[in-house]
């Protein structure tokens, strides 16, 4: 390509480069993840001004250069939807440091996901306007859980297919455990609040499952990741589970 047209994207990682540019990992709507050169862009610049590429804006950007030749530039960026709040809020911040770092460790790079593009837009959107950081970010693992094709199973009991009682989950066959079965191995599960498992079944859920949740998910997470994600203590700490 030698330019594409404006695409949205969202800034998941910024690396100096040199004396004044920035490695930009990008998650792009149409392209997924791609790492591209931002020139100048720690000095600023009429076509990459610096205050739109700081923060979790979701930015309309062009790109330039060949496919496969190194890496490509990144042309322009401009604010499509504005952010501005959540740099100033503690806990939305680490939320959206959080979610940001699972996009670039856990996505493959430069395959789009157009549906999760918008997942990580509407949690953002959801931080930006205040809302409780625990609800979105429990909400948006279990969607990226998903997204990653690492789904859970809340329908049966993994030990004897029963429907009743689930009172575990198992993040190793990633399912639900009915009590029975559970309780003799219950210090290798977790245990499962009625109300998480609603929410697990996609039913809204109450205020006191969100921490569950987000504990849940971040197990299951963990199996799939590489390594600790650097923003899940600054997170934890911020809403008070470390
Ligand atoms: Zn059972």
């Amino acid at each position: 390509m030698a330019q594409t047209g404006v695409q949205p994207a969202i800034i998941l990682r910024r690396i100096p480069f040199r004396d004044s540019s920035l490695v930009v990992s990008l998650f792009t709507q149409d392209h997924g993840v791609r790492a591209v050169m931002a020139r100048g862009a720690r000095k600023g610049s009429k076509t990459l001004p610096r205050g739109d590429l700081a923060g979790y804006h979701t930015l309309g950007v062009q790109l330039g250069g060949r496919e496969g030749q190194n890496m490509l530039t990144l042309r322009s960026a401009e604010i499509l939807q504005p952010r501005h709040g959540l740099l100033h809020q503690r806990v939305g911040s680490s939320a959206a440091q959080l979610m940001l770092e699972q996009v670039y460790r856990l996505l493959p790079v430069e395959d789009a996901n157009p549906k999760l593009f918008g997942a990580l837009q509407e949690a953002l959107d959801r931080l930006e306007a205040g809302e409780a950081a625990l609800e979105v970010v429990g909400l948006w693992q279990g969607f990226l859980l998903h997204n990653l094709g690492f789904g859970w199973q809340v329908a049966h009991c993994a030990g004897c297919g029963g429907e009743t009682d689930l009172r575990f989950f198992s993040t190793k066959r990633n399912q639900t455990v009915c009590a029975p079965c559970g309780t003799p191995h219950r210090h290798r599960l977790l245990p499962l609040p009625e109300g998480v498992l609603a929410v697990m079944r996609g039913q809204p859920g109450g205020a006191a499952d969100q921490a569950e949740l987000v504990m849940l998910t971040t197990a299951l997470l963990a199996q799939h990741g590489e390594k600790v994600l650097h923003a899940q203590q600054p997170f934890f700490r911020a809403v008070g589970l470390a």
